[in-house]
């Protein structure tokens, strides 16, 4: 995507009544643009007390006015921020002048669009900007920062770093097809492939944290009727009495109950749809229910322990299929002479509890805590999204390939190598389509 070449404005603090309303300029005609609003000479980085002036000399307002020359300002670009009074007729006065003389209504997103493609943020650091604005607690608030100051970018581009060696390595072996590759050669790219992945694990645990900052661990509760779904929803939103409240504006879906486990984020949806239905309004019930569980990182499949694990394993398997991971809960156990319990069935865990009565639900927690690979370390992660957390397993996986090929087929390592590059660019956004930054930018507000 080329840099934007037009003047765009839009309102940067929230519509309504406020004591203060921002607008915010930028592009080449900004400062141009600024001047015959205002009449006055700009001084970078002052704040200056100024009329804001209509076309035909009426006074919209008397407001503060900030210059940021380019390239030092959030976009790269000439900004102009106005201060003025908060309120909608005064703002959508100001904004239509600003058109008036030749500006354009920005898109959502698209100042921070502009910095990154003025090279100003890279795509993570850019992420992070939306991420903070939109955090649900303080810990992901922190970590969003963390990512935009760029400790996540550095992350990557130190990884980044050490692969663009091997793959020099790998490389010079393939200039010289003559010579071959000795054993202590092959054994010294492998030394290196796994130096490599060793990082890359540890890069990918600290994103999938960073994930569940951000999002929550995303956990379906299905299962038949009456086995115990929502005295096990009720029992988990009481647990350490730690309802996390839905802050307006950040709720991303209201099926969603968002608690906090022991400090571990949960996004728990409860879904009743999970079979077959024939009437429609039922079917459009099944269809998000089925959406749902295809976003879900896990599925809690309840059952109640007296039918038996081998039948509640068979219709888990038939509903949830094999796309999401579930996980056994074998409720009831209060019902029974046996103790709660973590077993497994096969590849199948299995956890025996008691929703009325409690027991054994810390052991669920506990599970669920060790299925995000959560630690209370987290709390000094950067922010990332399944998207980072994607490429970045990918990017192991060829590493992993390549490891595989370098004592021998050393032009098939070397190919994985180069995928594995790729895949890192994509996270800060060194390789990555116009298709997927328009929906990372257009899911960010107007005026940011
Ligand atoms: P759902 O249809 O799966 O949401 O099931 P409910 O949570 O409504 O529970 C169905 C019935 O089972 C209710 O009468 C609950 O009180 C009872 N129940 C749920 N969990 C337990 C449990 O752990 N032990 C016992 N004894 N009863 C339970």
């Amino acid at each position: 995507m080329e840099p934007r070449r037009d003047t765009i404005a839009a309102l940067a603090t929230a519509p309504g009544t406020a004591a203060v309303a921002i607008v915010r300029l930028s592009g080449p005609d900004a400062g141009h643009i600024a001047r015959r609003l205002t009449g006055i000479e700009l001084r970078p980085r002052h704040a200056e007390l100024c009329e804001f002036k209509a076309e035909d000399g009426t006074s919209i307002d008397r407001g503060l006015l900030l210059y940021f020359p380019a390239p030092h300002s959030y976009t790269g670009e000439e900004v102009v921020e106005l201060h003025g009074h908060g309120g909608a007729v005064v703002t959508d006065w100001l904004l239509e002048t600003l058109f008036g003389y030749g500006a354009r209504p920005a898109e959502p997103g698209e100042f921070t669009l502009r910095a990154f493609l003025n090279d100003k943020l890279d795509l993570a650091q850019a992420e992070a900007v939306a991420d903070l604005i939109d955090s649900g607690s303080r810990a992901a608030a922190r970590a969003a920062l963390r990512s935009l100051d760029g400790e996540f970018s550095k992350a990557v581009a130190d990884v980044q770093e050490s692969l663009t060696e091997l793959r020099v390595h790998v490389e010079a072996w393939l200039d010289f097809p003559d010579e071959e590759l000795d054993r202590d050669a092959a054994a010294t790219l492998e030394r290196r492939a796994d130096a490599l992945l060793e990082r890359l694990d540890v890069l990918c645990a600290q994103a999938a944290q960073g994930r569940v900052l951000r999002d929550g661990l995303i956990v379906v509760i299905a299962g038949p009727p009456n086995a115990g779904k929502s005295s096990l929803l009720n029992r988990l939103a009481g647990y350490d009495a730690a309802i996390v409240t839905h802050i307006p504006g950040t709720t991303r879906d209201p099926l969603r109950e968002h608690l906090s486990l022991d400090g571990l984020p949960v996004g728990i949806v409860d879904t009743a749809g999970l079979r077959t239905a024939a009437d429609p309004v039922e079917a459009e019930g099944v269809k998000r229910a089925q959406r749902e569980l295809e976003r879900a990182d896990r599925v809690l499949w309840i059952s109640d322990v007296r039918d038996g694990a081998e039948r509640a394993i068979a219709a888990a398997r038939e509903a949830v299929g094999t796309r999401v991971p579930f996980t056994l809960v074998l409720n009831k156990v209060d019902l029974v002479a046996e103790p709660p319990g973590l077993v497994s069935h096969g590849d199948v865990a299995a956890i025996r509890l008691s929703a009325l009565t409690g027991e054994g639900v810390e052991l669920l927690i506990a599970h669920l805590k060790s299925l995000a690979g959560w630690s209370h370390e987290a709390a000094g992660t950067f922010s990332a999204r399944r998207r980072h957390l994607d490429a970045l397993e990918r990017a192991a996986a060829h590493v992993r390939a390549a490891r595989q090929r370098l004592g021998g087929a050393l032009e098939l390592g070397a190919e994985e190598l180069r995928g594995a590059q790729a895949a890192l660019s994509e996270v800060t956004g060194a390789l990555t389509s116009e298709d997927l930054l328009g929906e990372i930018f257009s899911s960010f507000c107007i005026g940011k």
